[in-house]
């Protein structure tokens, strides 16, 4: 039982440099976080060695009293974290999670209609270049061009037009409230399934903060590592009926054995989730992302919808000459981690794109409030407004570093 520093001191290293980046930083990708160290211990745990096919009580492997302790309190949590009636939480990923719900409802070429990649939807949701947009016949519903946001009119009549069997309602970059009860009345009126992948604001949910899709889908699949600050890793939830068929497409449909210490770390994360301290800080979280596009705005960046609901702000940094990749790089020189997006319309490909994506999730984890916050965002906008000055970069870089030093995240 030698430490790894001894035993493979190439990735120790790798290892001491990311947590100096990942401490040193401002991680502002509006799908990470910093999960804590009960969640890393449980993930880091012997629970590994533990292979588990099936599910509690129903293994192909002895020797799993205790892992089915953990996967039951796994499940307990989450539904009473989000008032559902059955869980699965053994999908690996957010894809997986929705590829399971695909395969339980959908026949090889069923039509799906989903929100366009380009106007903030998710590659799993249809993308020629995923398996759902390989095996199924895919439509895309978008924002309008005025708002910016999901316009459900228009959701509505592609969704007559088409006959979808599935409605995917969910997006990695949107930075409005997602209205569930709109898309399950079009879901009714055209007999589709409805399903809401709520892998982003799912901290949100749970908190109370956003409207819940649980009373109105028929399936919610999300991930447990961006707002919910857990592990790496998906789950589903749905109706009772629908439960043995999800949890048979799961394993063994498209999985193996479970990731027990995977499924151990999420149960930690519901148990913080519960706490009353999740949502004061899924509270914060907003306030900081509403108070970056305020001053976003206040020095006349466009922001993509006027502003923000939720974790996430959209900006089109055009108006500045930049692309977003160029943004993202100057960003990251001055020690602020985001990432290039598409913005709806835009007329740049994805790899280059017109728009960057900041998020609050993280940032608000090390303890940043509104004070701070209007300060980052602040060397944001000098960051964008003079690509040419290095030297600002440089001292923006140290003030980062400063800023970080006092809100510690490992080093507390
Ligand atoms: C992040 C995300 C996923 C998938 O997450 P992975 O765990 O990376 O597979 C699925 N749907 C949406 C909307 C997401 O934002």
């Amino acid at each position: 039982m030698k430490p790894l520093r001894d035993i493979d001191p190439e990735i120790w290293e790798c290892i001491q440099r990311e947590i100096e980046r990942q401490e040193y930083q401002l991680e502002m990708i509006a799908s990470e976080n910093l999960a804590d160290l009960a969640v890393m211990e449980a993930e880091g745990s012997p629970l590994m060695n533990k292979y588990a096919e099936g599910y509690p009580s129903a293994r192909y492997y002895g020797g799993c009293d205790f892992i089915d302790e953990v996967e039951r309190l796994a499940i307990e949590r989450v539904k009473l974290l989000f008032g559902a009636e059955y869980a699965n939480v053994q999908p690996h990923s957010g894809t997986q999670a929705n590829m399971a719900v695909y395969f339980a409802i959908l026949n090889l070429g069923d039509t799906i209609l989903s929100m366009d990649l380009t106007h903030g939807g998710h590659l799993s949701h249809g993308a020629t270049v995923n398996f759902s947009g390989k095996f199924y016949q895919v439509f895309y519903y978008g924002v309008s061009k005025e708002t910016e946001t999901i316009d459900y009119e228009e959701v509505r009549k592609l969704a007559l037009t088409y006959k979808p069997k599935l409605i995917v309602a969910g997006a990695s970059a949107y930075p409005r409230t997602i209205d569930f009860e709109a898309f399950s009345e079009i879901a009714k009126e055209v007999k589709a399934y409805l399903m809401a992948d709520i892998a982003h604001i799912a901290g949100l949910i749970a908190a109370g903060i956003h409207p819940s899709p649980i009373p109105y889908a028929d399936f919610v699949t999300s991930t447990t590592h961006k707002t919910l600050r857990g592990p790496r890793g998906g789950f589903i939830l749905c109706k009772e009926r629908y439960g043995e068929l999800i949890d048979k497409v799961v394993f063994p449909g498209i999985q193996g054995g479970p990731h027990m210490n995977i499924i151990a770390a999420k149960a930690v994360c519901f148990k913080e989730a519960l706490q009353p301290e999740f949502k004061e800080y899924q509270q914060q979280i907003v306030k900081n992302a509403k108070t970056i596009a305020r001053i976003l705005k206040e020095n006349k960046f466009r922001v993509i919808t006027g502003g923000t609901d939720n974790h996430l702000i959209l900006i089109d940094v055009s108006s500045q000459g930049l692309t977003g990749a160029q943004a993202e790089k100057l960003l990251e020189s001055a020690g602020i981690t985001v990432n290039k997006n598409s913005i709806p319309f835009d007329p740049l490909p994805p790899k280059i794109t017109s728009g960057i994506r900041i998020g609050t999730p993280a940032i608000t984890t090390r303890g940043l409030k509104e004070k701070e916050v209007e300060e980052v965002a602040i060397w944001i906008c000098e960051i964008l407004k003079n690509p040419e000055k290095e030297n600002l970069r440089k001292e923006i870089k140290e003030k980062v570093r400063r800023l970080c030093e006092r809100f510690p995240f490992y080093r507390r």
